[in-house]
Formats: C-alpha cells, structure tokens, sequence
C-alpha cells in the first residue's frame, strides 16, 4: 500500500503548513488526511482551509472549526482562545464560513483500515483529550479499524494496544504489527505543544509509524499575528512549543 500522511491542528498558521506539505511532497506522498481545527489562533484561516480542502482526501472537523460557526459550545473556552474564535469569524469569507458547515466530525478509510476524529472516538463531540491509558483503553472499544488517527492535545502519541492490559506509549515511531492496533495522535502542525517548536504530523506505510518533525519559519507567523492584532500568548506560545 502507498504510504500516506495525517496531518492536524493546523491553526490558521500558513507557514507552518506550507514546510510540511512541502515535507510530505519531498517524500513522493500523495494521500494526506486531515485531523481537524483549521482554524483558531492564528492569522491566515482563508488560506489554509483553500489548501486543506484542496489537499486533503479526508478533512474532519475540529472544536475550533465548530466553535468559529457555532456549530459547539464556547464555554469552556478560554478567554484567549475566544478571542481568536472571534477574530477567525470576523476575517473569514462567507464562502469559507460555508466551507466549514460541510465538515464532520469523524470519518474512515476503509482503504487504510483507519478512523479519522479530532478528540476521541468514543465521543467525537465532548471534545476529551486522550491522554491517559485508563481513557485509551475505553477508546480502543469505540472504534473497530486497525487505526484511530486524532489530534487536539498538541502533543504526538502513538498508543498501541496489542489485547486486554496491554497497551504501550511511543512517543515518536514504530513498527506495525499484524495483531495490535493503534491510537495515533499526530501533534500539531501550528501550535506544537509539546516543548518542540517544529511542525508535527505522522507518517504511515505498510511496516511502521512514524512521527515526523518540521521547522518552519516561526517569526513569519509571528509577525502577521501581530499585524493582525491577535493576543501576545498566542504569539509567544509559538517560540516555546507550548
Ligand atoms: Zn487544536
């Protein structure tokens, strides 16, 4: 099978998204799927819903992207974050606003064996964070594919689940096997989480998974939020990785 990329949390950060796609060209990929949140937080939510639509042959929602056409509630957002989700409504096109009424919340390739939902599978719409591997083992039950790709923590994770009790954290790739399945969150490609300021995504073939890091160019970004009036901690965030 071709080998294929997941990409997720792009947040309106262009730049970011152009050095991994262009990333993922460079490896000849072809069929890249999109995790959700578009948009939120950053400066250019035009561009990158054109881009992802364009690219994508799977693209899912995000809380961010429901939150921005009042598709989800707001109130556990944080001041910070609504701010943003603000500013996303105020700068996008009717056309787009329209692109992200046609987006849902989760969706599966049958071709890949994989499930593509931006919380957790086991409510796609209570927006939860996977983090644990008591919540894992709950989500392994609520999926049947061999893959369960996610984003929304930020943070890239690779849990396998190789039967009852046994599961494993790997933090960055692994080898496939015949037997187990996986939760994969691929990290975020606009607003990295996890102490590496690099854009993240994940990349699958027949025989492993691997977590795959990209530098772009940070200051670019920063700039236009800037420009754009957008809250200091969203920018600085940016220089940290968290
Ligand atoms: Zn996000």
């Amino acid at each position: 099978m071709t080998p294929y990329a997941v990409i997720s949390d792009v947040h309106s950060n262009l730049h970011a998204l152009e050095a991994v796609l262009k990333d993922i060209d460079g490896r000849g990929i072809e069929d890249i799927y999109f995790a959700g949140d578009i948009v939120g937080y950053g400066p250019r939510p035009n561009e990158c819903i054109d881009i992802i639509i364009q690219r994508c042959k799977i693209l899912i929602a995000g809380n961010h992207d429901w939150a921005v056409i009042g598709y989800t509630d707001t109130e556990y957002f944080n001041e910070i974050a609504m701010y943003a989700i603000e500013w996303t409504r105020d700068n996008l096109t009717d056309k787009h606003m329209e692109d992200i009424k046609e987006f849902k919340l989760f969706k599966s390739d049958p071709a890949r064996d994989a499930m593509f939902v931006h919380a957790s599978p086991k409510d796609p719409d209570n927006w939860d964070y996977l983090f644990s591997l008591t919540n894992a083992a709950v989500n392994f039950r609520s999926f049947q594919q061999k893959f369960c790709f996610v984003g929304h923590s930020h943070t890239p994770v690779i849990i396998e689940y190789a039967g009852p009790g046994e599961m494993l954290t790997i933090w960055d790739n692994t080898e496939i096997k015949e037997s187990s399945r996986y939760i994969v969150n691929v990290g975020s490609v606009g607003q990295p989480r996890d102490g590496d300021t690099r854009a993240s995504y994940a990349v699958v073939n027949d025989k492993a998974i691997e977590i795959i890091r990209v530098s772009y160019d940070i200051e670019k970004t920063q700039t236009e939020m800037r420009e754009a009036g957008l809250p200091v901690r969203l920018i600085e965030r940016l220089s940290y990785g968290h």
